[in-house]
């Protein structure tokens, strides 16, 4: 059985003054019935992984370099989120990839350095509309996972998020026989590569347009058991209605 997990994922928004929403995220779930992770931006890990230590929320970054170190500037590694107390890190979002030109490779590559350093992988996938219009959903999130996901991953340390680009900040999500779909579809092909145990194991989140009115109904569709969300992290009222939903 997957674990429930409710991630924010706050991209390049942020700066001191949010840590208040931490403060009363925290407050308002003392022990929240499913997993709660926050991945802010780099420049508040630290101070965020501090202000929820000891509480029931994680903390992540939202992308991290193939190598443990060396000239890349800008970049950070793996190990350095673990330093600033981050546990996850999500890797191959579809604004990294199309912004900064991620391939599948280079996701596979982080999420060995991600995995090799001890956090949990949370990789992402999904099709833009015009693949979705093509009919190419399946065989496009089926070469992701394939293309991004090394071998040697656990239950534990593997997160799979689906994100179709056209849901992502649109306010437009997919039908509920959809994401169905899709999710069913990547349990699959989980359960097929890595068998039965690890399969079933991965926790899978659905995001794009995720928000307290319509979060039930997502959380009800078999194989979803969860989300990353955007824009509705950032705010703790309408994060907390969704890990009440969760
Ligand atoms: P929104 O929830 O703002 O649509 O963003 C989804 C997302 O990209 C989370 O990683």
């Amino acid at each position: 059985m997957a674990q429930k997990l409710a991630a924010g994922n706050w991209k390049m928004n942020g700066t001191e003054a949010s840590l208040a929403e931490i403060d009363a995220m925290i407050a308002a779930f003392p022990a929240p019935g499913c997993k709660v992770l926050i991945c802010p931006p780099a420049t508040l890990l630290d101070r965020l992984s501090t202000r929820a230590e000891g509480s029931a929320i994680a903390t992540g970054a939202q992308d991290c370099h193939m190598n443990a170190s060396g000239a890349h500037t800008g970049d950070i590694s793996a190990e350095m989120i673990k330093d600033a107390g981050g546990t996850y890190v999500i890797l191959g979002h579809s604004e990294r990839r199309t912004d900064h030109g991620e391939t599948d490779e280079i996701v596979n590559a982080k999420t060995m350095a991600a995995t090799g350093a001890g956090l949990i992988a949370v990789v992402c996938v999904g099709e833009t509309l015009e693949q979705r219009d093509a009919g190419e959903t399946l065989d496009l999130v089926g070469t992701q996972l394939a293309g991004s996901i090394p071998e040697a991953v656990t239950g534990q340390n593997l997160v799979v998020a689906y994100e179709p680009v056209w849901a992502i900040g649109t306010g437009r999500i997919p039908t509920i026989e959809q994401i169905a779909e899709v999710h069913d579809f990547m349990r699959a092909r989980l359960v097929e590569r890595f068998g039965a145990e690890i399969g079933n194991a991965v926790s899978l989140l659905y995001g794009g347009s995720v928000k307290p009115s319509n979060a039930s109904e997502i959380f009800a569709v078999a194989n979803v058991d969860g989300a990353l969300v955007g824009g509705a992290s950032l705010k703790a009222a309408d994060f907390g209605a969704i890990i009440d939903a969760l």
